[in-house]
Formats: structure tokens, C-alpha cells, sequence
């Protein structure tokens, strides 16, 4: 019996994660899926009429929503109001048009940077409301904790199929490699592309020590499609390496210099923030599911990332 058709629209589809979807899905087409990959220039989400003008134009049977203010440490620090208000004007839209228009599935996107600040380790997908997350972001986190608030309202009173995943820091081709607003590994790869060209070191901002697990942004995309197609929790789900692949800054920031083959090596800028020191998830639940999965080593994403950039530095978001 042929499968329903889906079309799955893809809000945020330009940005990093958006990006390393569409390529996954292309290398991989199956005959009953289409994708719609949406940028703000098709709609600006954080507008109600625009939005459902989206969702009335294409009748999508199932979200993949990305769409959000995103930014790295220093850039949330300084506009948490505009990360709190943009994001829950931009889910609150997505989610209540989905839900208007009869879709069948939604999976949004939180991250392990909005759990409490205070926590035990490894953090869990039970722990997200436990406490205040870290004063850095908390205008993001309690937006993306608010999806998942959501989730749990629209199944309680209309049964719908809206969930979420929790990736650790995402990284990759199509990222934003802005000196200023980015997270750290782009961050990293800009400055030392640039070190590089003036024969300096690579300047790392903070002690160094805090610790990530990083995921690239391909092996992320491969999960968000086995989550549309086969997982059925409204709960969350943490998309992650595992809990041995944490790196510290400095260790990654060694990467990226390697990867650009730095002569002058890495400077540490200890008057910089180090932001929440470390955010250790389990990804036990994942491993439930898919216990053989394979991640691409941290250190083959880095140098793919790199070719990617230098590559692209004409057209990449910087
Ligand atoms: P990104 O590269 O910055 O892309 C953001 C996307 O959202 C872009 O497509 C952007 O469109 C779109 N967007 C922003 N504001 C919009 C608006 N008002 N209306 C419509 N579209 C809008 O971000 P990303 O890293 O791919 O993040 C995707 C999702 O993953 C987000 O929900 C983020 O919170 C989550 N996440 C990211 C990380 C990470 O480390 N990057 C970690 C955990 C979770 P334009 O291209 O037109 O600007
Ligand atoms: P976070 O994981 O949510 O805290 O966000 P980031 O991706 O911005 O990572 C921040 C960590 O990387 C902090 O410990 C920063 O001090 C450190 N870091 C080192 N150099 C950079 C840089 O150039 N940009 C950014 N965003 N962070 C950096």
C-alpha cells in the first residue's frame, strides 16, 4: 500500500540546521516526502498573518520548525529581552497555525543550553523546568522551554502530535560565522582564517575550560529525519554525542587551529565570559532507539567545516 503523502515544511530551512536537512534529505529522496525549506524573506514568523499566509499557501501535513533568534554566548547576553519575545512570537505562531491547519506532526527545536543552571549531571529530557537556567540566556531558554509547555497543551486539549528535540551545540556548513554574534566553533574558524591571513595566533575568548558536547550539523539532520519519520513521544527527545565526546573549549579551539595548520598556535582572552561551564546531557534515550548510530568524529566535522568556509567565505553568513 503506497505511504500518505507528506509536506513537510521546513521553517529556519536557510539557516545551519535548515541547511544540513535539505542536503540529508536530497541524499536520501523518498518518493512519499516533499520539503519546503522557508527563510524569514518568505515570512517574517514573529507575524500572526504572515505566517498563517504560509501555512494556508502550502497545507504542509507536518513541521520541522527551526525558525528562531539564535545566537552564541555574547550576542544572548547583551538582547535577552529580544531573544524572549522574538522566539515566543516566533513559536507561538508556528505552533497555533499547525495546529489551525490540521497538522499532522510538529517538531520543534530546544536546546541543551536551556536547562537549569544548577543541575545534577548528565542532565536528562525530564530535567528542562527543574530551575532557572544560567542568567547568560535566559531570555532564549525560557522561550524554548515554553515550547515544550505547548506541546504537552495542544496534545492535553486538541490530541495533537506536536514534539520536540534538544540538540547539544550544532555546528557547520551553512552556520553563522559572524566574529560577533556567533557560537564558538564558527566563531573560532572566522578568527582563525583570519590569523591565518596575518600570521597570528588564534584568539579564544574565556578560560578555555568549559566543556560541550558538539554535534555536526549532518549527523543532527539525520536524526531530525528518523524523528518525522518514526518517533511518536510528545516528550522530548536529546540529540547528542555521547557523554565521552565532551571536549573542552580549548581542546576544540586546538582543532580549528590544527584544521587551518596555525603556525602561532592558540592566545587565551581570560578577561572574556566563559558563559555556563559545562551542560553534560545523556543521550540515553537516543541510544535506546538507535544504540549503533554513528557520529562523525569532532575532529573530520571540524576540517569539513573549514574546507566549507574557506570555500564559501564569499557567500557565507559572516
Ligand atoms: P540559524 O542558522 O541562525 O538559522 C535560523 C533560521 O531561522 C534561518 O533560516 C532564519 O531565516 C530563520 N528565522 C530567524 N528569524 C526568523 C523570523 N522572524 N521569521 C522567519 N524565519 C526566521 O540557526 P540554526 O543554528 O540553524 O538553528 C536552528 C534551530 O536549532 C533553532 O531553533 C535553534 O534554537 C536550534 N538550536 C541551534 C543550536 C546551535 O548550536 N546552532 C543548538 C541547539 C538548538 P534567514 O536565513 O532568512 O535569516
Ligand atoms: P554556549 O555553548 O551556549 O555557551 O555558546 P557558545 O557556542 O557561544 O560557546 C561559548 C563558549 O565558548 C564560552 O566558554 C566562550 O568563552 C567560548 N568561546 C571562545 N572563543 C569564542 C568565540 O570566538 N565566540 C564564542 N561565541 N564563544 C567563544
Amino acid at each position: 500500500m503506497a505511504s500518505e503523502k507528506k509536506v513537510i515544511l521546513v521553517t529556519g530551512g536557510s539557516g545551519l540546521v535548515g541547511q544540513a536537512i535539505k542536503n540529508v534529505a536530497e541524499q536520501d529522496p523518498r518518493e512519499d516526502e516533499t520539503y519546503i525549506f522557508l527563510s524569514s524573506k518568505d515570512a517574517d514568523l514573529k507575524d500572526p498573518a504572515a505566517t498563517e499566509k504560509i501555512f494556508e499557501k502550502y497545507h504542509p501535513t507536518h513541521v520541522i520548525h527551526l525558525a528562531a533568534m539564535v545566537g552564541g554566548l555574547f550576542t544572548n547576553m547583551k538582547h535577552n529581552l529580544d531573544f524572549l519575545r522574538n522566539n515566543i512570537l516566533i513559536n507561538d505562531n508556528v505552533l497555533q497555525n499547525s495546529y489551525k491547519f490540521g497538522v499532522k506532526k510538529v517538531i520543534s527545536c530546544l536546546s541543551t543550553c536551556i536547562f537549569p543552571d544548577k543541575t545534577s549531571y548528565p542532565i536528562d529530557e525530564t530535567m528542562i523546568h527543574d530551575g532557572p537556567p544560567h542568567s547568560s540566556n535566559f531570555g532564549y531558554s525560557y522561550a524554548k522551554r515554553l515550547i515544550d509547555v505547548q506541546n504537552h497543551a495542544y496534545h492535553q486539549q486538541h490530541g495533537c502530535h506536536f514534539t520536540s528535540v534538544i540538540p547539544t551545540n550544532v555546528f557547520g556548513a551553512h552556520d553563522n560565522y559572524n566574529l560577533e554574534d556567533s557560537h564558538v566553533i564558527p566563531g573560532l574558524i572566522h578568527k582563525a582564517y583570519l590569523a591565518k591571513k596575518e600570521g597570528k595566533p588564534l584568539m579564544v575568548f574565556g578560560s578555555g575550560k568549559p566543556l560541550r558536547q558538539f554535534i555536526y550539523s549532518l549527523d543532527l539532520a539525520k536524526l531530525f529525519l528518523w524523528v518525522l519519520r518514526e518517533y511518536e513521544e510528545i516528550d522530548p527527545i536529546i540529540l547528542s554525542v555521547d557523554e565521552a565526546s565532551e571536549v573542552s573549549i580549548e581542546q576544540v579551539a586546538q582543532m580549528v587551529a590544527d584544521a587551518f595548520k596555525l603556525e602561532q598556535g592558540i592566545v587565551l582572552d581570560t578577561t572574556k565570559a566563559d558563559g555556563q561551564y559545562k551542560k553534560t546531557a545523556s543521550n540515553n534515550k537516543l541510544r535506546c532507539y538507535l544504540p549503533d548510530f554513528q557520529f562523525t568524529p569532532l575532529k573530520d566535522a571540524i576540517k569539513s567545516s573549514v574546507e566549507w568556509f574557506v570555500q564559501n567565505y564569499d557567500v557565507a553568513r559572516k
